[in-house]
């Protein structure tokens, strides 16, 4: 074996351990799997090796399969082969599991024929994450060993198990607290061979195998590889293991190819790429161990138990004891939902309610080391509490605003220390939305934006830096797709076919229903503040404002683009239909008809020409990020990987072409960014441009 491969073999008497020591996470690529390819080899033909040890070193397993890998076609040594190897011994294999074992790294463990964790292992077949199926024999060992119904649940929730989650099982074997690596040696050479492949199916019940399969398809969400994964794992018991692997093995290339598949690649690389921002190396996040919010309305008290439920006590200050008081039940309700369905238990929530204070007094605001501020949309009010707050907040506090739209260096500037303050945008409802918007103004430094990213991740969320712009990269976006949307329904769609064709295409929920349950208000506030601004060339739909005027303010008081029953159950109503047609004939409108296709093509290619806008102005780093921010902050469907992602797939070209037949329709705002234009003529895509 060449010095440099990643796999060597260690020996310990009669016992070899191969280690596995590719950094960061063992993943197999094309070397570890030609190093552990040789290494079975060797094995296989010394007759002094009694019984062997696969280890992947401290902390380590095999955390699974190179994902970059499984953009290009499928290199030898195959991973099923490489498990097959192992497993064919005529000695025993020892699986020493001290982290990962996750997709391929798990189905390596299952060609073992002994599994033996530390409590840091972390066993499981997450493929169906990346809408896949495993590839390497999963599907086919794993019942053996569990059952069928229980493989359904675990490979179709790509379930990661801790350690004695895994061993209650029978996934591992035995739970090793001490030296796992000495302990596995010790027993390698007395450990029976127990090839998995060779057992039978265990006998199930079959109305608990139904239920499994029915679960599992229930929560696919549109996802092929589910339906996939249960048809392979239900036919292990039917035919011979090698059959059943042949099946997996081409469900496993096919679905490889798809576009979902690719899709979910393309966002799990996006995750980690949105931490790699540009001035951030070396900066140290600063500490923090209390937090205050301002303002405990709908997002403040979201917001808290945002912090709350990652460890951190908060402080809510609202501006009285009546207005604090409200905010403290806010925040209990919003535990008293997890509470009733189940997800959270009585005791936990009352422990986490404990770290939450509320008051009236900014004095509470000196302890604190991130200050969340979430009061009223208004630059005034927004000034004022950060003047304010520059005289109690201690020295070094990060300063951070959860405005939506408005300007963060003219928030700053009411303080003395502007390289203190970053955006913190939540979504709404806060304690739930993965995504963050991480707003970096002109002064905010380093390891204050370091902080807000480390607290992204403490709260298990998904940062995206954005810069400083009307509505960063999220809402900006949204406003152009939003305005297209009634351009759209003025030119002859309805509401519902826009909604409709918006769901086909995998939106939870269309736009005009989104709009109803955020409520029509908000955006009619904003539309008469802006009104003095707006461009004239801008066309100019009235009809959300005629809506509001009407008292239709959306789901709370029971009408809005839909009308709502006492159950809240909507539908069209012709009292909209009408208010449509008049407001066309106003404007000398011929209404057009328009497919699903059109209605979808339109949209996503109006929002791909704002997200190129926000990437020239620097508002957004990379493509990438703005998938992110529209797949966890907007309901874009993850299965079609982003707005740009998809703009990418539909073609540049043809893109510009909706995006110039959609300018004729909007008019100013609406043009064509140049960097669409100039991407479209070189006949390349968004995904590797970087400013
Ligand atoms: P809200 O009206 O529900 O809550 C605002 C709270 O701030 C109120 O309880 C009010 O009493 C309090 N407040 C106002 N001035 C204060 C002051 N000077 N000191 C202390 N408390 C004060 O509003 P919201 O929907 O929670 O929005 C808050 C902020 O979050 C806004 O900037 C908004 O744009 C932003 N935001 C809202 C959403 C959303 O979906 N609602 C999403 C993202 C961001």
């Amino acid at each position: 074996m060449a010095a440099t491969s990643p796999v060597r073999i260690e020996r310990h008497g009669a016992v070899a351990v191969v280690v596995i020591d590719h950094a960061p996470v063992n993943a197999l690529s094309k070397g570890v799997r030609d190093g552990l390819a040789a290494a079975a080899a060797t094995l296989a033909a010394d007759p002094d090796v009694a019984a062997v040890v696969l280890s992947g070193g401290s902390g380590r397993f095999v955390a699974g399969a190179d994902i970059r890998e499984m953009n290009l076609p499928p290199d030898e040594p195959y991973v099923p082969d490489v498990i097959a190897a192992f497993e064919a011994l005529d000695k025993p294999v020892v699986a020493a599991i001290d982290g990962p074992a996750l997709g391929g790294g798990c189905e390596l463990a299952l060609g073992c024929d002994l599994r033996l964790a530390s409590p840091k292992a972390l066993v499981g077949l997450t493929e169906t994450r990346l809408g896949i199926i495993p590839g390497a024999g999963g599907t086919q060992r794993l019942p053996r060993l569990v059952g069928i119904a229980q493989a359904i649940a675990l490979v179709s929730e790509g379930r990661i198990l801790k350690a004695p989650e895994a061993l209650a099982l029978g996934i591992v074997d035995e739970m090793v607290e001490g030296d796992l690596l000495a302990a596995a040696i010790a027993r390698a050479p007395h450990a029976p061979k127990r090839r998995l492949s060779e057992l039978a199916v265990p006998a199930g019940d079959a109305a608990g195998e139904e239920a499994a399969a029915a679960a599992a398809l229930k929560g696919a969400k549109g996802l092929p590889a589910i339906a996939e994964a249960v048809r392979v794992v239900r036919a292990s018991r039917a035919v011979a293991f090698a059959d059943g692997m042949a099946d997996e093995r081409s469900t496993f290339l096919r679905l490889r190819e798809s576009e979902a598949a690719k899709a979910l690649r393309h966002l799990f690389f996006a995750e980690r790429e949105a931490g790699k921002v540009p001035g951030l190396d070396g900066a140290k996040a600063r500490l923090v161990g209390q937090a205050a919010v301002i303002g405990a309305g709908t997002m403040g008290a979201g917001i808290a138990v945002a912090l709350a439920d990652a460890g951190l006590p908060v402080t809510l200050v609202e501006r009285d004891g009546e207005a604090a008081a409200a905010g403290l039940a806010r925040v209990r309700d919003l535990y008293a939902r997890p509470v009733k369905s189940g997800r959270l238990t009585q005791a936990e929530a009352d422990r986490r309610l404990a770290g939450i204070g509320a008051t009236a007094d900014w004095q509470a605001l000196a302890a604190a080391d991130l200050v969340i501020e979430a009061a009223f949309e208004d630059m005034a009010v927004k000034q004022d509490i950060f003047r304010r707050l520059d005289q109690v907040a201690k020295p070094g506090a990060v300063l951070a605003s959860n405005t939506s739209y408005l300007d963060l260096d003219a928030i700053a500037a009411a303080t003395a220390r502007p390289q203190d303050v970053v955006g913190l945008h939540f979504f709404a409802p806060a304690n739930v939305m993965r995504l963050l918007e991480v707003v970096r103004g002109k002064a905010s430094a380093p390891d204050a934006l370091a902080t807000a990213l480390a607290l992204a991740k403490r709260m298990g969320k998904q940062p995206v830096v954005a810069g400083n712009g009307d509505g960063f990269i999220g809402n900006r976006i949204y406003a152009a797709y939003r305005r297209h949307a009634e351009y759209l329904v003025e030119d002859g769609a309805s509401p519902q076919e826009v909604d409709a064709a918006l769901q086909a295409y995998g939106f939870a929920m269309g736009v005009f229903a989104v709009s109803d349950l955020s409520g029509l208000d908000i955006g009619y506030a904003m539309r008469k503040r802006r009104a003095a601004t707006r461009d004239p060339a801008e066309r100019y739909v009235e009809l959300a404002d005629r809506l509001v005027e009407a008292g239709r303010l959306g789901r709370k008081s029971g009408a809005g683009w839909y009308s709502y029953d006492a159950a809240g159950a909507m539908s069209a109503d012709p009292a909209v239909a009408a208010m449509i047609a008049n407001a066309r004939a106003a404007k000398g409108i011929v209404p057009r008809t328009f497919t699903p296709d059109q209605i979808q093509r339109r949209l996503l290619a109006v929002m791909a020409n704002e997200g190129a806008k926000a990437l020239q102005e620097g508002i957004a780093l990379r493509a990438s990020d703005i998938d992110l921010v529209f797949v966890n902050g907007y309901g874009f469907p993850r299965l079609k990987g982003g707005p740009m992602f998809a703009a990418d797939a539909m073609g540049l070209s043809a893109v510009l072409a909706e995006v110039e037949a959609a300018s004729a329709a909007g008019g100013a705002g609406s043009e064509p960014a140049p960097l669409l234009v100039e991407r479209a003529r070189a006949g390349r895509g968004f995904a590797d441009w970087r400013a």
